[in-house]
């Protein structure tokens, strides 16, 4: 085929197209983007729906919730099931269905990874050099960003998130897409090798199909930190979300479509784990396949992909420790801890769920966090006074209770019980924020309970600190606290995690590798110019001089 790469062609309705490369023509962007997240909910606007009581749907997310059973998209078509089941994904605050989507057969997945395989090679998405990929990249992310109060309204119903972390996690989305690529425009993908009587380099390249297979806590922020990468390196992507959570990863890849992305570049299998994600991670056209989630799952996962030597990253869970010397400002260290243990209800992987305090603070920490704990409002993510809204499902507030009742039956203090929390008209998944204390041989601080629980223990001395810290099968994320600097590092660098904050908990600037050792994962982190090069395989040409 002629190339008709750099020509432009006005079409009748007057919009303007540049072609990238053979048959590959991108529509300039003719959008403002103009958006008021504050007026998301305004209870006098223009909304056509209501979904919990005294919440208005935007339209958008109104007709979108409606058009259901919906679908998964895969080679740029909105696909169903071929066994025309289907999954209902639920408002975590009233326990209603949302939507039903369908779920993928392993067929239906396997072709899915055919259309990306496909993709990879035929419509030339591998080849464009990293900028002219950029301008897709960025048309998807301004599209992303004009549609950023719908993503965001669709993340708090089907997450329970409050309405400004949702909006957060769709920033951060755009954000890491831009971040990724641009970095692919510009890092250096021909490495020239000094070798006597050769000229020699090294070339990195895309890998072709990558899959994706994500939890329920974070859809949009992860599916941001996990394909970014790979589409910005020229890779194409199956995303299987989980069950609880698909409403805006399928929306994305709407969005993508409307972006001009080539088709089967971003494909979604909705499903469940033990059919579509299953059928993914053993599918041997995925080059590169990538996990987050538990610990249990990601040994299946990385088990199906050690048998195709599929090179697999597993980002899991975590039991993260914070350890908190006696010079800090109590205070501050207790708002902070208990403003992450209560973020998103404590469902974060890598929060502190383990707080480990020097003696001569210990009972004024843990009478602040008390109080403050105790102060926190529990109610619909979307109600104004809302202080933490419910977990996913009520398999997870079973979780958390049982754990509670656990521990203590296993000797913690409860110094504030928690428990199930009724919200008057609003029949979700609620449990109150709680704290256990006492010795760490105990389930309840040795177990991921992914719930609002901290469980809180006294240390002498630094050596018992890191030691305390460190006694764990987890290795995803500790903080240390204190007004020492130089022992504030010290510590910070001992302890076995892939991630250690000093005086911050839940800290991810871009460009600073995040991931998890043990227990907590392998194969690679994700936020930085690692993770780029791992969607880039790298190959070696030489030649006799
Ligand atoms: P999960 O492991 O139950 O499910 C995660 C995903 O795996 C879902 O999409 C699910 O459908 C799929 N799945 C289930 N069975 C499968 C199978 N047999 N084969 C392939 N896929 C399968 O985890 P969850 O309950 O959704 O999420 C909570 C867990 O995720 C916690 O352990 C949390 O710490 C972890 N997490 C880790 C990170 C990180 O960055 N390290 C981030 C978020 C969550």
């Amino acid at each position: 085929m002629k190339s008709c790469c750099g020509s432009r062609r006005t079409d009748a309705d007057g919009s303007d197209h540049r072609c990238l490369a053979s048959g590959l023509w991108i529509a300039y962007p003719t959008w403002t983007v103009s958006v008021d997240p504050l007026k998301l909910f305004s209870r006098k606007g223009v909304f056509m729906a209501t979904a919990a009581p005294g919440v208005s749907l935007l339209p958008e997310v109104a007709s979108f919730l409606s058009s259901g059973p919906l679908a998964g998209v895969v080679g740029g078509k909105d696909v169903t099931g071929s066994s025309g089941e289907t999954i209902p994904t639920r408002d975590p605050g009233t326990g209603e269905v949302l939507a039903e989507v369908h779920a993928f057969t392993a067929a239906d997945v396997d072709t899915a990874v055919a259309n990306a395989n496909e993709a990879f090679r035929k419509t030339g998405w591998a080849s464009l050099a990293p900028n002219d990929r950029g301008v897709y990249l960025h048309r998807f992310a301004d599209m992303l960003e004009k549609k950023k109060d719908v993503l965001g309204q669709l993340e708090a119903l089907d997450c329970g998130k409050l309405l400004p972390h949702a909006m957060g996690d769709v920033q951060n989305l755009i954000d890491t897409l831009r971040y990724f690529t641009d970095m692919a425009s510009t890092v250096q993908r021909r490495n020239a090798l000094a070798v006597a009587g050769h000229e020699a380099w090294t070339i990195r390249n895309p890998w072709g199909a990558c899959g994706f297979i994500f939890p329920w806590n974070f859809p949009l922020l992860l599916l941001g930190w996990g394909t970014s990468p790979a589409l910005a390196a020229g890779n194409t992507v199956v995303v299987k979300p989980a069950e609880d959570t698909p409403l805006s990863t399928i929306y994305v890849a709407h969005l993508a479509r409307e972006a001009g992305l080539p088709d089967g570049v971003l494909n979604v299998v909705p499903g469940s784990g033990a059919t579509a994600g299953a059928a993914l991670s053993a599918n041997q056209l995925i080059k590169r396949m990538s996990f987050t989630g538990s610990p249990e799952v990601g040994r299946l996962v990385g088990e199906a992909c050690g048998r195709n030597l599929t090179p697999v990253k597993l980002e899991l869970g975590g039991k993260g420790a914070a350890v908190v010397f006696d010079d800090v400002d109590v205070e501050d260290a207790a708002s902070k801890l208990v403003g992450a243990i209560t973020f998103h209800s404590g469902q974060v992987c890598c929060d502190a769920t383990r707080w480990v305090v020097q003696d001569a603070i210990y009972d004024d920490f843990v009478s602040r966090c008390a109080k403050k704990l105790e102060a926190i409002h529990v109610d619909y993510q979307l109600s104004d006074a809302c202080g933490m809204g419910p977990v996913v499902n009520a398999k997870q507030r079973d979780r958390v209770l049982s754990y509670l009742e656990k521990g203590v039956a296993q000797g913690a203090e409860a110094v504030v019980a928690g428990g199930a929390a009724e919200v008057p008209g609003h029949a979700g998944y609620f449990v109150k924020p709680a704290l256990l204390a006492g010795s760490f041989d105990n389930v309840a601080a040795r177990e991921e309970i992914f719930g609002p629980v901290a469980f809180v223990t006294r240390f002498k001395d630094e050596a018992e600190g890191v030691a305390i810290a460190n006694d764990t099968d987890y290795g995803l994320a500790n903080s240390v606290w204190s007004s020492d600097l130089g022992r504030a590092a010290r510590v910070a660098e001992s302890m076995v995690a892939g991630n250690s904050w000093i005086n911050a908990h839940n800290l991810f600037p871009k460009g600073v590798p995040y991931g998890g050792v043990n227990k907590s994962g392998m194969g690679g982190g994700v936020n930085s110019i690692e993770t780029l090069f791992d969607y880039w395989r790298s190959q070696s040409v030489v030649r006799p001089l």
